[in-house]
């Protein structure tokens, strides 16, 4: 099943209900709208999202009133639509590039969350963008990264800077950017080590990172199967590190979606593209329109 079938189905039986009714009133809403907050909260959709989000609806659909030639089912999918949009933030926010010298992109994010394979699609969609680019290995823990970011950097035929792993981190980054501004490369993705779990160690070794590197986009990269962790990861590491994105992968998984309609609404950081498969080239920009539409079928 796609990631929106469950929610598309019940959101479906919100409509459903209207279908009978001449005008939209206080009363004959307020089943339609118990459904879409359940189909929210069964879609993952974190409970403080889906309270603001319900009362914005209810509110908008009531205040509308009667619209001519528009059936009162038609009348509230219409400002599900739009709510839906305002609450993935509205507008498709790209990669900013750097006005003068590299763009440099830090990637964070736990380990297993498809960080290494972002950081090669994201090299790939930027290739394509006609920028020349650059991949730095610093994960210095796990013996496979470094070897996984040089497969994937062949593949996609992207340069990888690595230097072993015996140095910081903070070090590996210096020098790999050192030697692309040497070679003059417009674009220099840092792949970063992640942890099971949120710790000091990790958020410290950003922190250094990102000092030394002065990147343009730090972006977060947070698997859809967390649900209602998404959200909540988006806006830890934006208060101890400082993000200035996200991207959510394993969307082609059996995610319920929910983390696309939170992230932007908890972290106030927008999800700036999103990951549907193992593929290089299964990256796709972020359009909460797009996304809308799929959600609503
Ligand atoms: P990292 O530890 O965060 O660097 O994670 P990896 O990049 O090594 O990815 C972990 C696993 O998730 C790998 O098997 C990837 O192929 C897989 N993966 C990454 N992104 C996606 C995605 O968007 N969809 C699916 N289905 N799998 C993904």
């Amino acid at each position: 099943a796609a990631v929106f079938d469950q929610l598309t189905d019940s959101l479906e039986a919100a409509w459903t209900k209207l279908r009978k009714e001449d005008v939209l009133t206080k009363d004959n809403i307020k089943e339609p709208i118990k459904d879409i907050r359940r189909a929210l909260l069964e879609a993952d959709v974190s409970l403080p999202v889906v309270r603001r989000f319900v009362k914005s609806v209810s509110d908008k659909a009531i205040g509308m009133g009667v619209v001519r030639g528009v059936r009162p089912d038609q009348q509230l999918v219409k400002v599900v639509n739009d709510e839906l949009v305002a609450l993935m933030g509205g507008e498709m926010v790209g990669i900013e590039f750097a006005k003068t010298g590299p763009t440099v992109i830090l990637m964070a994010g736990l380990q297993g969350v498809g960080k290494t394979t972002a950081c090669g699609k994201l090299a790939l969609f930027c290739k394509k963008k006609g920028k020349s680019c650059m991949m730095v290995a610093t994960d210095v823990y796990r013996p496979a990264a470094i070897d996984q970011l040089v497969t994937l950097g062949k593949q996609v035929e992207v340069p990888v800077f690595e230097a072993g792993n015996q140095l910081r981190p903070a070090e590996i980054a210096k020098m790999g950017l050192a030697e692309a501004k040497k070679k003059g490369i417009e674009v220099i993705i840092v792949d970063t080590a992640g942890r099971l779990q949120v710790d000091r160690g990790m958020m410290d070794e950003l922190k250094q990172i990102k000092q030394v590197v002065n990147p343009t986009e730090v972006l977060l990269v947070v698997d859809a199967m967390t649900g209602q962790e998404a959200a909540g990861l988006v806006a830890s590491f934006n208060m101890e590190v400082g993000i200035t994105g996200a991207i959510l992968t394993k969307l082609d998984g059996d995610s319920r979606g929910g983390a696309a309609l939170s992230v932007k609404e908890v972290s106030g950081k927008p999800i700036k593209f999103v990951g549907e498969g193992e593929g290089m080239s299964a990256l796709e920009p972020f359009y909460p329109e797009r996304m809308a539409s799929r959600i609503l079928g």
